[in-house]
């Protein structure tokens, strides 16, 4: 008979979760969907623990999974107002929800004779997940530029993208970085009328729109099943579902195309294989929180879970808005926005929004960073901070103003970290080696330029090291606003991989 110690262990884990951001109470503003209401949570853990042990992998085996599935795909489609036709999968997360929509696109392009390789085409504010997808399953991405003052894209730019090559148009309800709703109607359009797939990423917004209204009052314009040419949907339960990590939905109109997304073999000498996502044995957990979630709801449930974003996101539109130097970015559709300097103040009035993340970061509170962008055109996105709402930010947002407020007062007139300033930081070997743009470091070169600049401590051995994120982000960020991407990014990867070496 094993012997442990339960209580010890879970001590110890315990302890851990003590390092970790907050999940509930509305200090975090990205990452994490904290409906505020605990019984939710408690009704999530319980149904988690009903299906521990089920796989997921075989709704034939497990009947259940197949039952919670196709509840969860009839509200969705309710939600996004597709009929009977409506068909679609619950996956584990947003991401897998946009890399089958991409490689069911892409395998669809193919059936109807398309040759080489497709292209992907999206704006520039597509989420990452779509240049993972183009990645993964060979597609040439074409990012197309948004409008740097509001940054949204324009349905003509999108347009004159389109040709026989392209497999997939996607556009977002609304995007990550700026909460811009992409044109859907004239782009779904567009597409349909050549025949081209549009996929509408709506994992963020996709629970939270049908309920939502625009600063005027206005209904939101169509951007779900109801618009002619819109081919597939992206929904994310563990967004605004308000269920744990690892469930979302992809939703399709045409079930023939739907079936593309499918992968089946018979011949291997073990057991039929058929699925329609991409992990083989999967946990039910997420998927049966997701449900039990949704049964206890309802439509109303999530209207008024809404309701309480509406307001927050409201507020804080405001409350950004009339803060001197800061500015809201564009026209956010949705709980979430960005926050740009204002430039249109002198230099001394003005607010830098990283600086601003870091000194509420320093009162606790949990904004995230977003670095500035030269687009395919040679025009620059600014560098913003993202606050995604959700429905507890309006139980505390006078607290979160004062913290706003506060913390932009403390940096009024700084100005944004320079990168010849950040340049001159570096040491000057360092520096000989990035201006030949060498991306193609060895683990152990690009270690020691982690070291010098400070992201990883200089105690750890060979192996494994210790990263700490910086005090303050600013300067970071503005690291990756001026080295080449290759390098950031293989910095980043290293530095990632890094922390899950064993000491
Ligand atoms: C969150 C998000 C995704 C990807 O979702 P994950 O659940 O993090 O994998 C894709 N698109 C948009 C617009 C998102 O907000």
């Amino acid at each position: 008979m094993v012997q442990f110690d339960a209580r010890e262990i879970l001590g110890r884990l315990a302890e851990l979760r003590e390092g970790d951001a907050p999940t509930h109470g509305g200090r975090v503003l990205s990452y994490v969907y904290d409906s505020g209401v605990p019984e939710i949570d408690l009704l999530a853990a319980d149904a988690i623990r009903m299906v521990q042990p089920v796989n997921g992998l075989d709704p034939t085996t497990f009947t259940s999974v197949a039952v919670m599935e196709r509840d969860l795909i009839a509200f969705a489609r309710g939600l996004l107002r597709g009929g009977e036709g409506i068909v679609g999968s619950v996956t584990t997360g947003g991401t897998e929800s946009c890399l089958l929509a991409v490689k069911t696109a892409r395998d669809a392009w193919r059936a109807a004779g398309g040759q080489g390789r497709p292209r992907l085409v999206a704006p520039t504010t597509v989420h990452a997940a779509f240049q993972k997808a183009a990645h993964y399953f060979d597609l040439v991405l074409d990012l197309v530029p948004v409008d740097v003052a509001s940054g949204r894209v324009e349905a003509d730019r999108i347009a004159q993208r389109l040709g026989s090559d392209v497999a997939l148009v996607v556009v977002s309800a609304p995007s990550y970085p700026f909460a811009s709703l992409d044109p859907v109607e004239a782009v779904a359009a567009q597409c349909d009328d050549v025949g081209i797939a549009c996929h509408v990423d709506a994992c963020i917004g996709g629970l939270i729109l049908p309920f939502w209204s625009t600063g005027d009052g206005e209904a939101v314009p169509p951007w779900d099943f109801s618009v002619r040419g819109v081919t597939s949907i992206s929904a994310d339960l563990h967004k605004f579902g308000y269920a744990p990590k690892g469930a979302s939905v992809l939703l399709h109109r045409d079930r023939d195309r739907q079936r593309l997304q499918y992968f089946a073999t018979t011949s291997w000498p073990g057991y039929p294989v058929v699925n329609p996502t991409i992990l083989g044995s999967k946990s039910a957990g997420a998927l049966a929180a997701s449900w039990a979630i949704v049964e206890a709801l309802g439509a109303d449930g999530f209207a008024e879970l809404a309701q309480s974003c509406l307001r927050a996101t409201r507020a804080l539109v405001d409350i950004v808005g009339d803060i001197e130097g800061l500015r809201v970015m564009g026209d956010p559709v949705g709980p979430l926005l960005a926050v740009a300097a204002d430039t249109s103040v002198p230099a001394e009035s003005r607010v830098d929004p990283h600086h601003w993340a870091d000194q509420a970061r320093a009162r606790g509170w949990l904004l995230q960073l977003q670095p500035g962008l030269e687009q395919a055109d040679g025009t620059r996105l600014p560098h913003t901070t993202h606050l995604t709402v959700t429905p507890v930010t309006l139980e505390r947002i006078d607290e979160l103003e004062a913290v706003l407020r506060a913390s932009a007062a403390e940096v009024r007139g700084v100005a944004a970290v320079a990168p010849a300033d950040l340049l001159a930081t570096l040491p000057a070997d360092l520096l000989a080696g990035l201006a030949g743009g060498d991306a193609s470091l060895d683990s152990e070169a690009a270690l020691q330029v982690l070291r010098q600049i400070g992201l990883v401590g200089v105690e750890a051995g060979a192996g494994a090291a210790s990263a700490r994120l910086p005090e303050r982000m600013a300067p970071f960020l503005a690291l990756i606003e001026t080295l080449p991407h290759a390098l950031t990014e293989r910095l980043l990867i290293e530095l990632l991989a890094r922390i899950v070496e064993p000491r």
